[in-house]
Formats: C-alpha cells, structure tokens, sequence
C-alpha cells in the first residue's frame, strides 16, 4: 500500500471550504481598502500596523525557497513549530481513534499537542545510544498509525538519528514521517529537504527560533510535498505570522550570509563548555551534541539543578525523562554565561564534600 494523501487525511478535511480572506479577492498592493474593516488612521505607535498582514507570506517564502532548493509553494510558515505539529495532528488524525508513534526521549510538544487533541501515542523509545530502533518502530505501526515524529538532531540527546534508519521507515512506512530539524544548523548533517523529491510522505520542520535568534517572534517552517503544505494553508488561521515577524524575518534573510557565523560562535562556546564541565568530579558524562546544548550525566543532578536554581542559573532538569536518568540539558550560553556556570558548579564541590 503506497502513501496516498486523501486516504491518510482525515476525510472531512477534503471537504473543507477556506476562509476566503479580504486579501485572498483582491492582491495587488495599491488601492483604497475598504474591504477588512481595518482602522484607516494607523496605529497608536505610529507605526502602519493598521492593515492585515500577507495571509501566506509570500515575501519570506520567495527568499526561503532560493535558500532552501525548493518552490514557495512546498513551504509552510507556522507561529513557531509548534503550530505546524498541532495542525498535522488536526489534519491527519481522527480523535480518539487514530493515532503516532513517539521515540522517547524526544520533543515534548508532540505529546502535548496529541493529548490536546485526543490523539493515542504510541512510544518506542530509543536505544541506549539514543538511535531508533527500527524494526520495533515498524511493528509498533497499525491501520490507525498516522504520522511517526523523529527529531534529528533530537531533544533532549543532541545527537543524529542514523540517516539509513530514517530512511527506512520513510520508506517501509506509508503514513506521514515528520523530520523535526529544530537543530539541524547546528549540525555537520545535510537537511533532508534535499529528499523531500524522493519522498511524497516525508515532512521536514525547522525553525527560526535556534540558530536564527528569533525565538520570541515565534516563527517555524515545515517543508513538503505541495498538496500537503496546501492543506496545512487550507486549515491554519488565515493571519497566522504577524506583519511584524514577516518584517523581522524577512530583515533576518537578507542577512542570510551571516547566519554562519553566529553559529560558530555557538559551536565555539559547546566546545568550551563541554571542555569545563568534564573537569567537574561530579561529572559522569557528557553526551555527544550536534545542537546547541548538551546532555549532561551528573551524581545527584536533580541536587545539582536545585543548587543552580539557588545560583539563579537555570538548565533543564531532565532526570525523570527515560534514558536520561541523572542528566541534565545545558544550553549552551554566551562565553560570560558558560562561565557563570562552571563557577557556580565548582561552588557545588565542596558541598558534596562535605556531604561523605
Ligand atoms: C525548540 C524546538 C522547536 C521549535 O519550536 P518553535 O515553536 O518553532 O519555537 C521544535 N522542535 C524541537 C525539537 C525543538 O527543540
């Protein structure tokens, strides 16, 4: 059985007759708009706010898809990532009967989003090094699997998926893969956009929160097949990216050249912080990162996040997360930051001392 859209969709979405927005009737830019009931005097702040934003931001997809390899039409902008996972869930997935596959330890929207809307869960963790189990994530599929969620690089290991593995089950698997590269510009791995041609069922998300800086613009991409970006259009709010995240984002584009750079000051500062934290006796281990945190093993870590909270310094406490006993996710901060930290943690010292 092959992938087929209109089979794998939820079967009222096909019949869903969009929001027919002022500016879907008329496109061109000059006029007297009197069509949106928009206030004509501009806003408080002076600023020209007063208009509705480009329903489907054409502006950022032309760059996007130069940058990118791909049509403007094979993109989707979303109010950060997170919007695109509950809209994939909302198109794809009855309630109460359908349901994903999770590879825990990973991203906790997915769960939360499915929770959200009534979608059943099915986990296959992964390995001990943090690898998919193949053959388990393919017997864990039945007629009610709809979309399988893999994060490379993930959260919270910071290590890659196998390549082959996620093509394996893009390919065994006839149901929606989701590839969440939240982290992918942290990482030496090509981006699987460059297969989206080779795959009808394969969706690559990444985001402007990370690498770009942009995190409170809430701004996320999901890249794909046509048909499928035209039904997450057809079901999002029509004014989903404000006019001001379109301006930010576009500005950020045009600096596109320098995106490197601030990603190897990041790099720079993983390898750093990296370097002091494995001085540190407490210190059991560091997993390998292709992102822009790291996974550490500590004695005690749920004492030590406590102890660092006290210090106002604030990691992710992730101890309680399967395969992650004992760790804790460190986001790699700017070199005062780091610094701030591995002095703090070497306050932490004496106290365990004191402790045996
Ligand atoms: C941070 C992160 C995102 C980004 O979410 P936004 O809503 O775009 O900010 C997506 N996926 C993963 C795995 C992340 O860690």
């Amino acid at each position: 059985m092959a992938f087929v859209l209109e089979k794998l969709l939820r079967p009222h979405i096909l019949h869903i007759k969009p929001y027919s927005s002022a500016r879907d009737e008329y496109t061109g830019k000059v006029g007297v708009f009197l069509d949106a009931n928009e206030n004509p005097y501009g806003a408080l702040t002076g600023e020209a706010f007063n208009r509705y934003p480009d329903p489907y931001q054409s502006d950022i997809k032309e760059k996007l898809a130069l940058i990118k390899g791909l049509s403007t039409a094979q993109i989707f902008l979303g109010n950060g990532s997170d919007e695109a996972i509950d809209l994939l869930m909302r198109a794809f997935c009855v309630p109460g009967k359908d349901n994903i596959i999770l590879l825990p330890p990973t991203y906790g929207m997915y769960e939360v989003s499915a929770s959200i809307n009534d979608i059943a869960v099915k986990r296959v963790n992964l390995s001990e090094e943090f690898q998919m189990r193949t053959e388990a994530i393919l017997e864990a599929v039945d007629e009610f699997t709809k979309i399988i969620f893999i994060c490379s690089p993930n959260n919270p290991s910071g290590n890659k998926m196998d390549r082959d593995a996620i093509r394996k089950i893009i390919t065994s698997f006839h149901g929606l893969v989701v590839v969440d590269e939240a982290y992918i510009d942290f990482s030496d791995e090509p981006s699987f956009t460059t297969e989206l041609s080779n795959f009808p069922n394969l969706l690559v998300m990444q985001t402007f929160s990370k690498a770009w800086g942009l995190a409170n613009l809430r701004i996320g991409m999901a890249f794909a097949s046509e048909s499928i970006i035209r039904i997450l259009n057809l079901i999002k709010p029509p004014y989903n990216i404000s006019g001001l995240t379109q301006q930010k984002v576009l500005d950020s584009l045009e600096q596109a050249d320098k995106i490197d750079g601030l990603v190897k000051n990041v790099l720079t500062e993983r390898i750093y912080l990296k370097q002091e934290l494995e001085k540190l006796p407490f210190v059991l281990k560091i997993y390998p990162s292709h992102a822009n945190f790291l996974l550490v093993k500590m004695d005690h870590a749920r004492k030590i996040y406590e102890f660092l909270i006290h210090e106002m310094i604030i990691v992710r406490d992730r101890s309680k997360v399967v395969l992650c006993e004992d760790c804790l996710r460190i986001s790699v901060g700017a070199r005062e930051e780091n610094k701030q930290l591995i002095e703090a943690l070497k306050r932490y010292e004496p106290i365990i001392k004191n402790l045996n």
